[in-house]
């Protein structure tokens, strides 16, 4: 973001920083709240209290640090009277400051902004900083479980005991007993700066939004080795490890024959994304079971409200602790440093401009905030180097089909009745409203069929990791959604109605794979062929099928004109569904 942008132009007061080894993370209240993005926290509305304002939060890259401190020039110390450098001793300011950085960059500070950091405890920051928020923010902290997003009422009698992970560069766990009584149990050095540092490596990207970006394409199955890879595609049911399981991240590479290039980098981030989460998860749980804790809040910039981080996490907690311990996300998990930080200027009196107000706003944020119109995406007020801000992203997404915005269950299938219906591989072979050769039914114009149902849910179900089947309809309807995923990035480029055409006629002219045979999207979900004729059968159907999917999705995906219609493309960057819920 550029330093001077004039939204930031009124004034700006009360601030603390969290230096972290990757980020600078920013708190700071702003009195007209206008200057704030998404992810500011209102501060007594409703003429209840005489501080009236918004906290707002930003972030920079450390090794960007030079824009910080511009930052902080233009907008905040411009804004409060306040002219350096060239004051004496006495007239420094000082500011709250946490993270290794308000000790490696205190001088630069100093000199730069005439800042003299009053330093707090990093790990005593975050627990006030959770602390803060888990009693004074409602709809703060949430689970996340199977696409599913649930609001957490806390109760502050029985907030404690907690373990707190902090998914920053490193990782570290704090079992939090109370106000300012907690104990670093534990931590790991395989956290953010680790997915990072390694993702830049392995894959060429230079930031992280583009590696996180590039792991949404992904698919982690291509190198991990799956437990249905060693056995043969079933389950270890005997010691509950499905198919689908991970056995060992990045295992596959071990036997594939294949050099890094070999592999699509989209693949590779996304085995690390998932080998990261999975392996804080477990560490969390760990821990947890260590002094028999049941709540985690997880916490730190490396979550970033990401689905599929929160999903691993959520399911290696659910997963090891047989569902007795919930994982739990804050809505400003990136700024708990910074707010702990500034909690703290509540016990100082302060003389200069940036004296804040603290205890003041904290009670307004308390008696206020019952309301709900606060922001609920956790982004910094901006990113240095232009870079979009990612839940701000998923939100505009989310946006481009209204009915969907606040759905937390998938779609299902209304065919559930199955009488008279032929199946092959357990999918009932549904009638279809189609002129195309093939086995299906020949279904009612008027009616409803499978393929509508595919395309009218298809914007709401693609957001879901995993889907839940009710019926075997339904496995015919994730298949579809799978397909329509696919024919989508085949029109991502195209720009027109023709090119377009051409490009799902390319795409009907590929083998479709049935079970059983390399290629078939999802092993598992379908029973295997008893015989040639049966899989021939299957074939056919999921040609016709995806014949008139094709067909009526170039209807919905273009114009009359010819041209695309953005609010059916802009779907080609989601991959749909990682694992499937038998
Ligand atoms: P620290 O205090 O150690 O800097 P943070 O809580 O700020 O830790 O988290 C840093 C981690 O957040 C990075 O290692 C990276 O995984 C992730 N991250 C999220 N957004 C960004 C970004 N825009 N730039 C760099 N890292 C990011």
């Amino acid at each position: 973001m550029d330093p001077k942008d004039s939204r930031f132009s009124t004034q700006i007061s009360h601030l603390a920083l969290d230096i972290g080894g990757t980020l600078i993370k920013l708190v700071y209240f702003s009195p007209n709240g206008d200057n704030c993005e998404d992810g500011s926290i209102v501060v007594g509305n409703n003429g209840c209290s005489a501080v009236q304002g918004r906290l707002c939060f930003a972030k920079f890259e450390t090794r960007k640090i030079d824009d910080c401190l511009d930052f902080i020039r233009l907008n905040i110390l411009q804004h409060s009277g306040v002219h350096h450098p060239n004051g004496t001793e006495s007239d420094k300011l000082s500011v709250k400051a946490t993270g290794g950085g308000a000790f490696k960059f205190a001088d630069l500070f100093k000199e730069k902004l005439g800042i003299v950091f009053d330093k707090e405890d990093e790990m005593h920051s975050l627990v006030c900083g959770v602390n803060f928020l888990l009693k004074t923010v409602p709809r703060e902290a949430f689970t996340y479980l199977d696409g599913q997003k649930e609001f957490v009422q806390i109760d502050h009698n029985d907030l404690y005991p907690y373990l707190l992970v902090n998914i920053g560069s490193g990782v570290s766990m704090i079992k939090v007993d109370g106000d300012g009584k907690y104990e670093r149990i534990s931590g790991t050095s395989l956290g953010g700066g680790t997915f990072l540092g390694l993702g830049k490596l392995l894959t060429k990207c230079k930031s992280f939004d583009e590696l996180l970006e590039l792991s949404h394409q992904g698919n982690n199955r291509v190198i991990d080795m799956l437990v249905g890879d060693i056995y043969g595609g079933t389950d270890y049911s005997k010691i509950g490890l499905s198919s689908t399981a991970i056995a060992s991240s990045f295992g596959k590479a071990i036997s594939d024959g294949k050099e890094l290039e070999d592999y699509q980098p989209e693949d590779v981030a996304r085995s690390l994304l998932r080998m990261i989460s999975n392996n804080i998860g477990q560490i969390a749980y760990l821990n947890a079971l260590r002094f028999g804790l049941k709540r985690i809040f997880f916490g730190g910039f490396f979550i970033r409200g990401l689905e599929y981080t929160m999903d691993t996490i959520s399911v290696a907690v659910h997963f090891w602790s047989r569902g007795e311990a919930k994982a739990m996300f804050l809505r400003h998990e990136g700024f708990l440093g910074a707010l702990g930080a500034f909690t703290s200027y509540k016990d100082q009196s302060h003389t200069n401009d940036l004296k804040p107000h603290h205890h003041t706003v904290e009670r307004a944020v308390l008696k206020c905030s019952d309301d709900d119109s606060f922001r609920h995406i956790p982004v910094s007020a901006n990113v240095n180097d232009g870079e979009a801000i990612e839940f701000r992203r998923l939100e505009t997404t989310v946006a481009t089909s209204p009915r969907i915005l606040h759905r937390n269950q998938v779609y299902h299938s209304s065919f559930v009745e199955e009488e008279g219906i032929t199946k092959a591989c357990g999918c009932p072979l549904l009638p279809l409203k189609s002129h195309i050769k093939g086995p299906a039914p020949v279904s009612e114009q008027d009616r409803t069929d499978i393929v509508d149902e595919a395309i009218t849910f298809f914007r709401a179900n693609v957001f879901f990791t995993n889907f839940p089947i009710k019926s075997p309809a339904d496995k015919l309807l994730i298949y579809l959604t799978f397909y329509i995923n696919v024919a989508l990035k085949r029109l991502e480029g195209c720009r027109t109605l023709a090119v377009g055409t051409k490009a799902i006629i390319n795409l009907g002219l590929e083998d479709i794979p049935v079970p059983g045979e390399t290629g078939f999207p999802f092993p598992g979900l379908f029973s295997l062929p008893s015989s040639q004729e049966e899989a021939d059968l299957f074939r056919n159907y999921l040609k016709q099928v995806r014949e008139e999917t094709s067909g009526r999705l170039l209807s919905v995906a273009y114009r009359a004109n010819g041209t695309p219609n953005k609010w059916w493309l802009a779907f080609a960057k989601r991959k749909f569904i990682n694992v499937v819920l038998l």
